[in-house]
Formats: structure tokens, sequence, C-alpha cells
């Protein structure tokens, strides 16, 4: 009657290629865990750069990020933000304002379908670190529905600088553009050490730049949401790009035969209830795209392409109809299909 399906194996985004056999020595793969899941990059290392040196960066900056915006972790600043009493102020890191102002443009552009002071509502539908989904017994009363939506106004939060001011009882998440965010970091990384072919991955969102160890451009492949195979839908070639993927099958739970999905519409406090499996969006930046991919999937299939059209945004929306699965794309996303 009550079962869970956590992230299951089922990875929508496939890295063909990260794998394959390379004639190029200096590519190299490292990966390992982190943000509940894992990451993983291919990158060919220029001469005289260490595998282990770039090893120590990313660790380190893994854990940065780790420390600023996990709420899994008690000690975090995000963490330490939301057990706060109202009225008080905290110094954060420059990570977790770039994070703030990026979740800040996306709340705004569309219109609040987006929302990183949803804190309490994830928690009350048994996806924070507070309740596990295990223990959900029945979905919660309108009442207490209300009082998270309450909580959950994000506007209600100021920053000067790296002082962050709480004006009332709101708590942060930002599980939804953190793993873009810390896509974009890593990417960055490997930048820094000189790395002009590189792809990185953290639970399927991506980042790459340059050739692919065959020397292409690097293949990502949009999977069929329920194929376990890994057969793909689609595929972009790309030299440079930050793509991510929101999916209805990734995380959910099931009470009494009703899906509830691990995203909730804001405007209503609940799990969103529509047909769209799958969203991908490529953009600037990786936290953006994975930002924008909450977004359009609480909007829903019609919602998200207008507003897609509107601000040029690159989308490829993956949708349930009549028992099969139904594409679509914007017109900016075009010119990644080949
Ligand atoms: P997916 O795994 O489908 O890509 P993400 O991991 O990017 O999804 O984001 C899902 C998480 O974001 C949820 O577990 C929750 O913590 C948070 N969240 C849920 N709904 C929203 C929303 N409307 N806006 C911002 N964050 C949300
Ligand atoms: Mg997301």
């Amino acid at each position: 009657m009550f079962s869970k399906v956590s992230k299951a194996g089922l990875i929508i985004v496939s890295l063909f290629l990260l794998l394959s056999c390379s004639q190029q020595a200096q590519y190299q793969h490292l990966s390992g865990a982190t943000m509940g899941t894992r990451y993983n990059i291919s990158a060919a290392l220029p001469q005289g750069v260490s595998k282990a040196a770039v090893q120590q960066q990313i660790d380190k900056q893994l854990e940065n990020i780790n420390h600023s915006m996990s709420t899994w972790r008690d000690d975090s600043l995000i963490s330490q933000f939301n057990q706060a009493a109202v009225g008080t102020s905290l110094e954060v890191d420059a990570d977790f304002i770039a994070v703030l102002d990026i979740s800040r443009h996306v709340y705004q552009a569309s219109a609040g379908a987006f929302n990183p002071a949803i804190g309490a509502l994830v928690d009350l539908w048994g996806f924070g670190p507070r309740l596990s989904v295990a223990q959900l017994q029945s979905i919660p009363s309108e009442e207490a529905i209300a009082e998270a939506m309450q909580n959950s106004v994000f506007s209600s939060l100021t920053n000067k600088g790296l002082l962050l001011k709480k004006n009332s009882n709101i708590r942060l998440d930002f599980s939804a553009v953190a793993k873009g965010y810390g896509v974009d970091v890593l990417a960055k990384v490997l930048r820094d050490f000189g790395v002009v072919h590189y792809m990185v991955e953290i639970g399927g969102e991506i980042a790459t730049l340059g050739n692919n160890p065959k020397g292409k451009a690097w293949r990502i492949g949009i999977e069929s949401p329920e194929n376990v195979r890994g057969q793909l839908i689609t595929a972009v070639s790309v030299h440079q790009a930050a793509m991510a993927t929101s999916g209805d099958y990734r995380n959910f739970f099931d009470i009494d035969g009703q899906h509830y999905s691990h995203t909730i519409d804001p405007r209503t406090g609940k799990p969103i209830s529509n047909p769209l499996a799958s969203v991908t969006v490529m953009a600037d930046s990786v936290a953006l795209a994975d930002a924008w991919a909450t977004a359009l999937t609480v909007m829903g299939e019609k919602q998200a392409l207008e507003v897609a059209e509107a601000l040029n945004l690159a989308v490829y929306l993956i949708s349930h109809k009549d028992g099969e699965f139904v594409s679509r794309y914007s017109t900016a996303m075009k010119a990644y299909l080949n």
C-alpha cells in the first residue's frame, strides 16, 4: 500500500563515450559520492597536471558546497540558518549567495514556480531530512499545508553581502539547484587547471567543454523515462553545454495507488501532478538549467513551452500520454538536436 522508490538506477542522462576506450591517454576519469548521488568526470588533463592534484581540489570544493548548502547536514550554513530564530542574521559564504542569487532570479522569472524557501513544505511531505517518506503514513492535513505555505514566502529573507537575515520562520532548500551549481564549480576547477576538454556530471546534471576522447563533440543522450535498458529518446551533440534534467520517476512515493512527486507546487503546497515525465534544459550555467528544470516541471507542459518560447530557453519535454511518451521541445532546443 505504501512504497517508496528513491533515486532508482534510472539515471536519465546516459554518458556514453564516457567509459569508452580512448586513444589519448591523458583523458582521466574521476568519480565519487556526493549530494546523495555520484559525480563523474572525464577530462583531458594537460601534461604536468596530476590526477591526484585535480582530485584534491574537487574533494575540497565539494566539501565547501556541502558545508554551505546541504540540508542533510545539521552543521551546514543552510541548516544553521533554518534553525536560527526569526529576526537573527547569519554570515554565509560566497557559494551560498551565488546560489541564492540564481534562485531569486528563477523564482522571479518563473512567478514562484521555483521557490528555494520551500523547506517547510518539503519536510512536511517527507522529502526533507526531518522526515523520511517511509515514515509518512498519510498525506498532510490542509491546515498543516497552509501553515507550511506561510513559512515558504521567499521575500521574507534579505541579504547584505554575505549577511543573511531571517525575517520569518522560513527554511531554505537548495536541493533543486545545488547539484547543478556543483557541476559549475567542478567545471571551473578543471578550467583553472587548464583543462579544455571535459564532461562533468552530478546526478544527471552535466557540463561539457571541447571534445570527447574520440576527438568529437560530446554526445549526451536523453533517455526514455521508463526504459531500464537505456534506450535513448534523442541525443544532443555539444562542444560546450550546461544541461539539467528533472524527472517524475526519480524520487517519489505512492500512497494508496496515488503517485506523489518530490517536486512541490509552491502555489498549492502540494506535490505536482501533471503528465510531464521529464524536463531537460540547456542554459548558460548548469545551476540555471537545474533550477529551470524544476520550475518548468512545476508549470506543466503547456505553460512550460510558453515560458520557454517567451524567454528563449532550450527545453526538451517528455510527457505521459495514453500509456506512451510524447516529446516536445522549444525553438531554442532545435539547435542542439541532430
Ligand atoms: P530532480 O531530481 O527531479 O532533478 P531536483 O533534485 O533538481 O529534482 O530537485 C528536487 C528537490 O527540490 C526536492 O527534493 C525538494 O527538496 C526541492 N523542491 C521541490 N519542489 C521545489 C520547488 N517548487 N522549487 C524549488 N525546490 C523544490
Ligand atoms: Mg532541479
